[in-house]
């Protein structure tokens, strides 16, 4: 059912133990959004606990009350009242956790791939970030964030949008994170935690660039990056390098997690690479999507290259 404020309030209202969690692979939105909703939820009194089934990349340890964040082996599913889970598009994507419960499922997300998998939606496809979200929540709710809110809210917004460069951000995403600023959040510290990198980070980047290739005419452009040579590897901002070359359309990063399980990142100019996210079981936004092939990395290349070019071929 897709729900209102109102039915949030509500539904807030009438639990006492609620379970935060969000998606695999957690970006700055979804733990941004995942602890803003935490440290609100401890401030009215309830008792709350944040969850997520994977590793917590190094970069977003500068966020207040991330360490609270436990695995779902360390929590109780059965004693809670209602889960809550942000910007996970489908239940899969939040890993253990949906089976370990039966309780109601308050869904809050902005994803355009949204299988409306949860008891209760709240979805919004204009928001930039489900962070965008949760600050309209709390404007419904007249409550004022924290500085630690306004730094995790201004994290899942900023991150989301590329810092206020994609054509995703809109006036109401900078008027948040205006509003954010002034209730203490610190845009400087923010970019800064986020954008500094371990030196190996540098040595590796130069040997993913020798990995480029293009496709369909130069209109697609793909990287790839061995998980298995460098496991702990930290990718973000890779596909930023296809992204942005002149006349690129489609930009991909294959990640080859292991002999067959290949990652794949696509980003956009002007197709709905969601769609296509969605054909392999994934799912994403119009210019950024993502899936995982259980397949050889030169199949799932193939697959992946075929129905962008079928797309673009389209188009
Ligand atoms: P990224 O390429 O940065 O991993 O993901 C781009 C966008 O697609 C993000 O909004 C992310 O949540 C979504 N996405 C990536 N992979 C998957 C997936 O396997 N399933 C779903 N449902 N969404 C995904
Ligand atoms: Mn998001």
């Amino acid at each position: 059912m897709q729900c209102s404020f109102k039915d949030i309030s509500k539904l807030i209202n009438k639990s006492n133990h609620i379970i935060i969690t969000g998606h695999l692979q957690p970006d700055g939105d979804c733990l941004g959004s995942m602890l803003a909703l935490y440290l609100y939820l401890q401030d009215i009194g309830k008792k709350v606990q944040v969850v997520l089934d994977d590793e917590i990349p190094l970069s977003f340890r500068f966020l207040p009350s991330i360490q609270e964040i436990i695995r779902p082996s360390q929590t109780l599913c059965s004693q809670a009242d209602l889960i809550i889970v942000l910007d996970a598009s489908d239940i899969e994507r939040i890993g253990n956790l949906s089976t370990q419960t039966s309780c109601p499922i308050l869904n809050i997300d902005h994803h355009k791939s949204n299988t409306n998998f949860a008891e209760f939606t709240y979805l919004d496809l204009s928001a930039a970030a489900t962070g965008e979200i949760i600050c309209d929540l709390f404007d419904y709710l007249h409550y004022d964030p924290t500085q630690a809110i306004a730094n995790c809210l201004y994290t899942a917004i900023a991150t989301d949008c590329g810092f206020f460069r994609y054509a995703n951000t809109t006036s109401a995403t900078l008027r948040k994170a205006a509003f954010l600023v002034d209730f203490g959040a610190q845009p400087n510290l923010i970019s800064e935690s986020l954008q500094m990198r371990a030196p190996e980070y540098i040595a590796i980047l130069t040997g993913v660039l020798q990995t480029l290739e293009f496709f369909h005419n130069q209109q697609i452009a793909a990287i790839t990056v061995d998980l298995t040579k460098n496991p702990l590897l930290d990718s973000e901002g890779f596909i930023d390098y296809p992204r942005y070359i002149e006349g690129i359309r489609v930009a991909i990063m294959f990640k080859i997690v292991d002999e067959n399980t290949i990652r794949v990142s696509m980003r956009s100019t002007d197709i709905d690479v969601s769609q296509i996210a969605l054909s392999f079981g994934g799912g994403g936004h119009l210019r950024a999507a993502g899936c995982t092939l259980t397949d050889n990395y030169l199949n799932a290349k193939d697959k992946i290259l075929a129905a962008i070019e079928n797309m673009l071929r389209d188009d």
